[in-house]
C-alpha cells in the first residue's frame, strides 16, 4: 500500500473544506431566498454547528496515515466509500424527482454508484490529485442539481400541460371552491352538532347560511386513505391507499386534475405531513404549499442528505429525527394552521377571473393539543391542574387496548382538545372573512369537513387509526354556497365522504371520469325524503388486519380480522351512537353472518373497484 498524504492530503483537506463551504453557501442562500420565515438565529447557529462538525470529521478521515496501520486504513476507506455512496445516493434522489421518466435508469444508477463507490475506496487508500478533481466535480453537480430542485422547493411546481381554457361563451359562471379539511375533528364536539361546549363558533354560522349534514361519515379513520376518499370519491381498497409508504397511482383522478381540466385554477395547502406531494396528493395541483417542506429541515441539503443516509442504515431515522428536532423545533399544529391562512391570504388575493379551486388541511385539533391562550384553558376543567403532557399509551393493534388514564386527567385532555377545536374555528373564521374582504365569498362554495375523529378512550384506545367506531368515523360535514344551496338546511340521512366530490361535479355538471363510490348530494339536500341514503361503509386496512364498517339506517356492523382472530359486533345506532352495546351476543348467529356477508360484499365489491352503489342509481 502506498504511503499517503503530503500534497495528496493537503488537496483533500483543500476539497473538503471548499466542499463544506459551498454547500453551507447554498443551504443558506436557498433558506434566505425561499424560507425566510423559517430562518431563526438558533436553527442557523445549529445549521453551522452541523457543517462545521461534518467538515472536522472529514478533514479526520483525510488525515495524513503513514505510520496508521493497515486496518486503520481499510477502516478510513470504509468510511469514505460509505461517504461517497451517500453522496451518490443523494444525487440520486435530487435528480430523479425532476425527471421522473427517467425512473427506469435506476437499476443502471446503481451501478454507477458502486463503480464511484469503489473508486471512492482507492483514492483512499492513496488519495492524489485526481482524487480532488473528483471530489469536486461530484461536489460540483451535487451542488447544481440541489440548486434546481431546491429553488424550486415550496414555490409552484412545474406546470403542466394546461387544460382547455376557461369555459366558452354561454356557459353558467361556475363557483370557485374552497374545500377545507379540519384534521381528527370529530362532529359530536362541535356546537353545530349540538355539543355543550361552545366549540365552533365560525362553523356554526356557515351551517346557518347553508347546509349541514348531521350523519356524515368518513371512509377511514386515519388521514392518508379518508382524504383520499375525499379526494377521489373512492374508497380505501379502490385507490388503494391505505398503507404508510403507499403513493396515490397516477391512474386515479383527483378532483382538483379534473376541476383544472375544466378550466381552474388548482392548490392545495396542508399542514398534515401525510397530504404531501410525494404521496400523490398534488395530482392536478398547480400550487402545493405544505407546511412540512417550508420547514428548515425539509429545506436543506444536509438535512435531506441526513435523512436519506439514516434511512439506508434504518435505525427508525432516530438521528435524523433528533437533529431535526434540535435544528427547527416543533412546529405545532396551530401554528402550521396560521402559517396556512397566510398563504391561502396571499394566493387568494393573486387570484383573477379564472374560477379557483383551493384544498385546505388544517391541523389544530391534532395531538399534542396545544392550542396557545386563550384557547389553551377555554374548557379545561380545572385551569390550575398540571396538564397532561405525557399521552397514555395506545395501541394500533386490533385486540389490544391502550392504558386508562384517571378520570380528571382524561377530562383534562378532553378540554385541551376542545379548545384546540375553538382555535381550529377561529382559523376558519379567518379564512371566511379574508374570503368577503376580497369580495369572493357570495361567489364560492365551501365545504368544511374532517378526515377523521379522536378517541377519548370511549373503546379503551387513544387517538385515531385504531378501529372504526363513530368517535372515528363521525365527522362534520357543512356546505356553503347560498347563492344555489339551500340556507339552514339540515340533512339528517346518511352520507359520506365520497359523496362530495360528485356533488361539487354533479353542481358544475361535469361527468366523472372514473367509477365513483360516491354520488351527488344534490338529492337529498333538495328532498330528504329521497331513496337510498342510508348506508355508509368505512375500511381500515393493514397489511395483516383489517376493520369494515357498515352503517344501514340504524344498525352498524363491524368486522374486525387479525392474524387468526375474528370479532363481530352489532349495534342499534338509533339508542347507542357511541357503540357500547355489542347487540351480537345476544342476537341469532345466523343472523348475524348475513349481516357480515352483507359487509364483505361491499368489501369485494370495492375492491373490484366496482362500488355498490346506494339507493337507486
Ligand atoms: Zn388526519
Amino acid at each position: 500500500m502506498t504511503p499517503v498524504g503530503g500534497h495528496g492530503g493537503r488537496s483533500g483537506r483543500g476539497a473538503i473544506l471548499g466542499a463544506a463551504g459551498a454547500l453551507l453557501v447554498l443551504d443558506l442562500s436557498q433558506l434566505a431566498l425561499l424560507n425566510p420565515r423559517t430562518l431563526s438565529v438558533g436553527a442557523l447557529l445549529a445549521l453551522v454547528g452541523l457543517y462545521v462538525a461534518t467538515t472536522i470529521l472529514g478533514l479526520v478521515a483525510l488525515a495524513p496515515i503513514e505510520r496508521w496501520p493497515r486496518a486503520f486504513q481499510m477502516a478510513r476507506a470504509g468510511v469514505l466509500l460509505a461517504a461517497t455512496f451517500f453522496v451518490a445516493q443523494q444525487l440520486a434522489l435530487l435528480s430523479f424527482p425532476l425527471w421522473t421518466h427517467w425512473r427506469w435508469l435506476v437499476p443502471p444508477f446503481w451501478l454507477l454508484v458502486a463503480g464511484v463507490g469503489m473508486a471512492g475506496a482507492r483514492l483512499a487508500v492513496s488519495p492524489t490529485r485526481w482524487g480532488a478533481l473528483v471530489a469536486g466535480v461530484l461536489v460540483a453537480v451535487l451542488a447544481s442539481v440541489g440548486a434546481v430542485r431546491g429553488f424550486s422547493w415550496g414555490t409552484a411546481r412545474p406546470a403542466l400541460a394546461r387544460a382547455g381554457a376557461a369555459h366558452p361563451e354561454g356557459e353558467p359562471i361556475r363557483p370557485n371552491i374552497v374545500l377545507v379539511t379540519i384534521d381528527t375533528l370529530r362532529a359530536d364536539h362541535l356546537s353545530a352538532y349540538g355539543y355543550a361546549r361552545r366549540t365552533s363558533p365560525a362553523l356554526d354560522a356557515l351551517a346557518r347560511e347553508g347546509v349541514l349534514f348531521e350523519r356524515a361519515f368518513a371512509q377511514s379513520s386515519w388521514t392518508k386513505p379518508s382524504t383520499a376518499s375525499l379526494l377521489t370519491g373512492r374508497y380505501p381498497s379502490m385507490h388503494r391507499l391505505y398503507l404508510e409508504k403507499a403513493s396515490l397511482a397516477e391512474r386515479e383522478v383527483l378532483l382538483p386534475e379534473i376541476l383544472r381540466e375544466h378550466g381552474y385554477t388548482t392548490a392545495a395547502l396542508s399542514g398534515n405531513p401525510w397530504i404531501r406531494p410525494e404521496f400523490g396528493f398534488d395530482q392536478g395541483v398547480e400550487h402545493f404549499y405544505s407546511v412540512r417542506a417550508e420547514g428548515l429541515a425539509h429545506g436543506t441539503l444536509f438535512m435531506n442528505a441526513l435523512k436519506s443516509a439514516n434511512k439506508l442504515v434504518d435505525v427508525g431515522a432516530m438521528l435524523y429525527n433528533r437533529v431535526k428536532r434540535l435544528v427547527v423545533g416543533h412546529l405545532a399544529p396551530t401554528e402550521r394552521d396560521r402559517r396556512l391562512n397566510a398563504e391561502a391570504g396571499r394566493w387568494l388575493a393573486r387570484q383573477g377571473a379564472k374560477p379557483f379551486f383551493l384544498y385546505l388541511h388544517y391541523m389544530s385539533p391534532h395531538q399534542p393539543y396545544t392550542a396557545p391562550p386563550p384557547f389553551d384553558h377555554a374548557f379545561v376543567p380545572d385551569p390550575r391542574a398540571t396538564p397532561v403532557t405525557v399521552y397514555p399509551r395506545k395501541t394500533y393493534l386490533f385486540f389490544e387496548t391502550g392504558d386508562p388514564l384517571p378520570e380528571p386527567k382524561r377530562q383534562d385532555l378532553i378540554g385541551r382538545y376542545d379548545g384546540a377545536i375553538l382555535f381550529a374555528d377561529s382559523i376558519l373564521g379567518e379564512l371566511v372573512e379574508t374570503l368577503r374582504h376580497l369580495e369572493l365569498l357570495d361567489d364560492t362554495l365551501v365545504i368544511v369537513t374532517s378526515d377523521h375523529g379522536e378517541e377519548f378512550y370511549e373503546h379503551r384506545n387513544w387517538g385515531h387509526g385504531q378501529s372504526l367506531y363513530n368517535e372515528l368515523i363521525h365527522v362534520p360535514l357543512v356546505m356553503h354556497w347560498p347563492a344555489r344551496l339551500p340556507r339552514e338546511r339540515r340533512v339528517a340521512r346518511v352520507v359520506r365522504s365520497v359523496d362530495v366530490m360528485p356533488t361539487i361535479l354533479d353542481l358544475l355538471d361535469i361527468p366523472p371520469s372514473a367509477p365513483l363510490a360516491g354520488r351527488s348530494l344534490l338529492d337529498v339536500i333538495g328532498d330528504e325524503s329521497a331513496p337510498g341514503w342510508d348506508e355508509a361503509y368505512a375500511e381500515l386496512l393493514f397489511r395483516e388486519a383489517s376493520v369494515r364498517a357498515l352503517i344501514r339506517g340504524d344498525e352498524k356492523v363491524l368486522e374486525t380480522v387479525r392474524g387468526g382472530r375474528l370479532r363481530r359486533e352489532l349495534y342499534d345506532l338509533a339508542g347507542d351512537f357511541d357503540e357500547q352495546r355489542d347487540l351480537s351476543p345476544q342476537t341469532a348467529s345466523a343472523e348475524v353472518e348475513e349481516r357480515l356477508t352483507t359487509v364483505r360484499t361491499w368489501a369485494e365489491s370495492a375492491a373490484h373497484g366496482a362500488p355498490l352503489h346506494t339507493g337507486t342509481n
